[in-house]
């Protein structure tokens, strides 16, 4: 494709719904700057656990098929058209939680072929040819088997890329600093007696927490804020958003993010980065 625009990001997940959470600001904010923003998800997470009462009846393919139609709203609020599921859809199932049988399923992301998968993923990196890629560490951010295949066939993708001619220059994983976490808890306790949530979750609950000195790149997404808590509300059946916070179906509250924080793992950080971008050639080869 030779009409894309000079900053190319995209950003690899698991499950639809993580990209809001994660990245819904950073991903609204490349868009409206005039960068093409694209994402791929690896499943539909058709086994995820619906919070909505009056769409509890919905399960498996058909809870697929629903969220694949929240995402493309919640893409919507960010301003991003190019979303893609690996594979096409359907191609890799939801594996549940860590530890429970569907994770043994031969058709689930997790018992995926690593080439196969990162095969897919690389060609839709040599399309686009992105400057920077965003994804989680090697943990998955907390242990969800999807998430940590996720990282994996996208590291394996960004290297099969790398021999067949385009150079990924930044890869980044998604990062929460510890003092951050802990002090908007504190405050998300405080207004705990406000909120429709019974409970707060913990600092332990969320996903990609590190000491401060990790961090390499802050993305100020406050004026996109707003876009991100409307994109998370697009995911009716995963995320119940109230204010400033937000609980998915374990019904705790945790506080909604609109800095993003990422340690870059491939290329090099400028001090202090506020740009996913920053020192990136327009034309990676
Ligand atoms: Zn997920």
């Amino acid at each position: 494709m030779t009409d894309l625009p000079d900053r190319r990001l995209l950003l690899v997940h698991a499950h639809p719904d993580d990209e809001s959470i994660n990245n819904g600001a950073t991903m609204a904010r490349y868009a409206a700057e005039g960068a093409h923003v694209a994402l791929v998800t690896c499943t539909l997470g058709e086994r995820g656990e619906v919070i909505p009462p009056g769409l509890r009846h919905l399960a498996g393919p058909a809870l697929g098929a629903h969220r694949r139609g929240e995402l493309v709203a919640a893409l919507r609020e960010l301003g991003v058209e190019d979303v893609r599921l690996l594979g096409g859809a359907g191609r890799y199932g939801d594996s549940g939680m860590m530890g429970i049988p569907d994770n043994e399923d031969p058709d689930c992301f997790w018992q995926a072929d690593l080439d196969e998968a990162a095969g897919s993923l690389a060609e839709v990196i040599l399309e686009l040819r992105p400057q920077v890629l965003v994804t989680y560490d090697d943990n998955g951010g907390y242990g969800h088997p999807d998430h940590i295949q996720a990282h994996r066939v996208a590291m394996r993708a960004v290297e099969l890329a790398d021999a067949r001619g385009h150079r990924v220059q930044k890869v980044y994983w998604n990062r929460m600093p510890r003092s951050v976490a802990e002090a908007a808890f504190v405050r998300l306790q405080d207004e705990l007696p406000g909120l429709p949530f019974a409970k707060t979750a913990t600092v332990a609950d969320l996903p990609g927490v590190v000491d401060d000195e990790r961090i390499t790149t802050t993305l100020d997404g406050g004026a996109y804020g707003a876009a991100k808590a409307a994109a998370m509300r697009a995911h009716v059946t995963q995320i119940d958003v109230a204010g400033s916070c937000f609980a998915l179906s374990n019904e705790l509250a945790q506080p909604l993010f609109t800095t993003e924080y990422y340690e870059l793992v491939r290329g090099e950080a400028r001090p202090g980065e506020t740009d996913l971008f920053a020192g990136v050639t327009p034309e990676a080869s």
